[in-house]
C-alpha cells in the first residue's frame, strides 16, 4: 500500500513511529493508501532545519524573496490539474471545486509577492530635536501551520504564504485525513527554488500538535479546525508563550428579507448549503426567512432545485456534489438528522441512507431540508457539516439580527435584500465577523483578511490580507540621534517633547 511520510529538510522521508492511520476513496469506501504520525523527535529535526534556514531566508532581501513566490505560483498553477485530481480523490469534493480551492489558496501566494511594500515599516524624521523615530516589523523565527481537512490547499497557503513572505520558515501539519495535497505543496516550493528546510510538511495528529505547541523554537501556531480543538491548542500555545490565531467552527444564517430576489436567494443557498458537500465554514447550513409566507415563497423556488441536483463521485463532471469525507463523519451527519427530528424539526427532505449505485460503498449523504427548526433545539446549535439546510422563521428584523448575533459561532452570515438601508443597519449590527450583502459565500479577498467571532476564532488576529502580516512579525521601533559637540548633562526626567 503507498505510504505518505513527511517533507523534512527538502525531501520526502518515511515515518519512524510505525504509528500510522488510514486514507480512505470517499467515492468508494475503501482504504487508498495510510500516512505516517510523526513523534517529536521528527518534529524536532524539522525545526532544526528550519531555524537554520529562516536566518538566510530573514537576510534575503525582500524582493528576492517575492521571486521566489511568483515562480512558486506559476509553477502551483502548471500541476492544477495533478492537484485538483489528488485533492479530490482524498476529499471527495468535485474536481471544479478542487481546482477553486488552490486558486483561493494561490490568491494569498499572489498577495504575498506584494510584501516588499506591504511591509515597509513607519518612519518619522525629526520626532524631537534631531531625532529620527523608525519601526521595522521583523520575522518571529520558526511558525507552525495546522490545517483542517476541509481545504487541504487553500489553508496551509493562507498561513505558509504570509509567514514565508514576511521571513518565517513554516511546519506544516496537515490534516491526516488528506494530506497528499499539503505534502506536494511543500515539494513544489523547493522545485521553485525556495530554500530547503524553509517549509515542510509533517503528518501526524494530537501528538504531534501537542509537541508543536510545546517546542521552545516555535514562535507561534496558526491553526484552522473545529472549536474544541481550536480553544485547545490556542490555550495550550499561548500558555507556552507562542503567539495564536485559533480558527473554529461555524454555523452561518442566510437571512431572507421578504423583499428578496426570490429565484437569486433560492440560487445563492442552494450552492452555499449544499456545495462541497456542505464541508464548508462559511457555508450557509441555516437560511431565516422572515416575515409572513417568506417561508414559503422561498420553499417553492428551492425545492425544485434541491431535486434537480445531482450527487455524484467527485469526478462526475455532472455533480454538483460528491462525498463526505470519512464514514465516521456520514455517519454523525445522519446521527444530527435523527436528532433534529426527534426534537421537533419538519423533515422536508431526507437524506439519509443516500447510496449512489456502482458506488454502494462511498460516504454519500443525499441533500437535507429541515424547517421548522427552533434555537431551544440542539441541533441548531451544532455545527453539522453535511449537506444539511435548516430553516428557522423569524418573525421581523430584530429576530433575525438577533438569531446569528446570539449563535456561538459567528463566523459568516448573508442578507438577501433589496433595501439598501436594511442591508447597512444588519451590517452594522450583526455580531458575526464576515458580512455578505446578496453575496452568500463573503470570504474576504485576499488583500482583505479572513476572521470570525465569538467561538469561531480564539486570538486576535485574521488570516492573511495585512493581519496576517502582522500576526507573522514583530515590529522593533529604533530612535536615533547623531549628536556633535558639548556632551549634554545627564537627565533624570523622562524626555519630554
Ligand atoms: P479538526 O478540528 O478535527 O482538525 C483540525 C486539525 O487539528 C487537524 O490538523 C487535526 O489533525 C488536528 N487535531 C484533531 N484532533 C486533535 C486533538 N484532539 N488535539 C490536537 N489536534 C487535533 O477539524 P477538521 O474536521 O479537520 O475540519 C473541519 C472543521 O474545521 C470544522 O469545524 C470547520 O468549521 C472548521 N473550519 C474552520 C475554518 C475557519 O476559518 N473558521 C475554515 C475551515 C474549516
Amino acid at each position: 500500500m503507498h505510504t505518505i511520510g513527511h517533507f523534512i529538510d527538502g525531501a520526502r522521508v518515511d515515518g519512524t513511529s510505525g504509528r500510522f492511520k488510514d486514507i480512505f476513496d470517499p467515492n468508494t469506501g475503501a482504504v487508498q493508501s495510510r500516512v505516517a504520525m510523526a513523534t517529536p523527535a521528527e518534529l524536532d529535526a524539522a525545526v532544526k532545519s528550519a531555524a537554520k534556514a529562516q536566518v538566510a531566508w530573514a537576510n534575503t532581501n525582500p524582493q528576492k524573496r517575492s521571486r521566489i513566490l511568483f515562480a512558486y505560483k506559476a509553477l502551483v498553477e502548471s500541476h492544477m490539474e495533478e492537484l485538483a485530481e489528488t485533492l479530490s480523490r482524498e476529499h471527495g469534493k468535485v474536481i471544479p471545486d478542487s481546482r477553486g480551492d488552490v486558486i483561493r489558496g494561490l490568491d494569498v501566494i499572489e498577495f504575498a509577492c506584494g510584501a516588499p511594500h506591504a511591509q515597509k515599516g513607519e518612519h518619522t524624521y525629526g520626532a524631537g530635536p534631531e531625532i529620527d523615530v523608525y519601526s521595522m516589523r521583523k520575522p518571529l523565527g520558526v511558525v507552525a501551520a495546522i490545517t483542517p481537512f476541509n481545504f487541504p490547499a487553500m489553508i496551509p497557503m493562507w498561513m505558509f504564504g504570509m509567514a514565508i513572505t514576511t521571513g518565517n520558515a513554516v511546519i506544516l501539519k496537515p490534516s491526516e485525513k488528506d494530506p497528499s495535497v499539503p505534502m506536494r505543496l511543500t515539494e513544489l516550493f523547493v522545485e521553485a527554488g525556495g530554500p530547503v528546510g524553509l517549509l515542510q510538511c509533517i503528518n501526524g495528529d494530537k501528538e504531534i500538535v501537542d509537541a508543536i505547541c510545546d517546542h521552545a523554537t516555535i514562535k507561534a501556531v496558526s491553526f484552522v479546525g473545529s472549536s474544541d480543538i481550536a480553544q485547545y491548542v490556542y490555550a495550550r500555545a499561548t500558555a507556552n508563550g507562542k503567539r495564536a490565531q485559533c480558527m473554529g467552527g461555524a454555523k452561518n444564517h442566510g437571512i431572507i428579507m421578504p423583499d428578496a430576489n426570490m429565484e437569486q436567494a433560492a440560487k445563492d443557498i442552494l450552492g452555499a448549503a449544499y456545495g462541497s458537500a456542505g464541508e464548508r465554514c462559511m457555508a450557509l447550513p441555516v437560511v431565516v426567512p422572515v416575515g409572513e409566507g417568506t417561508a414559503e415563497r422561498f420553499l417553492e423556488a428551492l425545492l425544485p432545485k434541491i431535486d434537480a441536483m445531482t450527487v455524484g463521485t467527485s469526478t462526475d463532471p455532472d455533480a454538483d456534489y460528491g462525498p463526505v469525507v470519512s464514514a465516521v463523519h456520514k455517519a454523525s451527519i445522519e446521527a444530527d438528522i435523527d436528532k433534529a427530528v426527534a426534537e421537533g424539526a419538519t423533515l422536508i427532505r431526507d437524506g439519509r441512507g443516500f447510496t449512489l449505485q456502482g458506488h454502494e460503498g462511498g460516504f454519500f449523504v443525499g441533500p437535507t431540508l429541515l424547517d421548522n427548526v427552533t434555537p431551544d433545539m440542539e441541533t441548531y446549535h451544532e455545527e453539522i457539516f453535511g449537506p444539511v439546510l435548516q430553516i428557522v422563521r423569524a418573525k421581523d428584523f430584530e429576530a433575525a439580527v438577533r438569531l446569528p448575533s446570539e449563535h456561538q459561532y459567528g463566523n459568516g452570515v448573508a442578507i438577501f435584500t433589496q433595501n439598501g438601508r436594511v442591508a447597512r443597519e444588519f451590517a452594522d449590527r450583526v455580531e458575526v465577523g464576515m458580512v455578505g450583502i446578496n453575496v452568500p459565500i463573503p470570504v474576504p479577498v485576499a488583500y482583505h483578511s479572513f476572521g470570525g467571532w465569538k467561538r469561531s476564532a480564539f486570538g486576535d488576529a485574521n488570516q492573511y490580507g495585512m493581519e496576517g502580516m502582522r500576526f507573522y512579525t514583530k515590529v522593533k521601533t529604533v530612535t536615533q540621534r547623531w549628536p556633535e559637540g558639548e556632551t549634554e548633562d545627564s537627565a533624570f526626567i523622562i524626555p519630554t517633547f
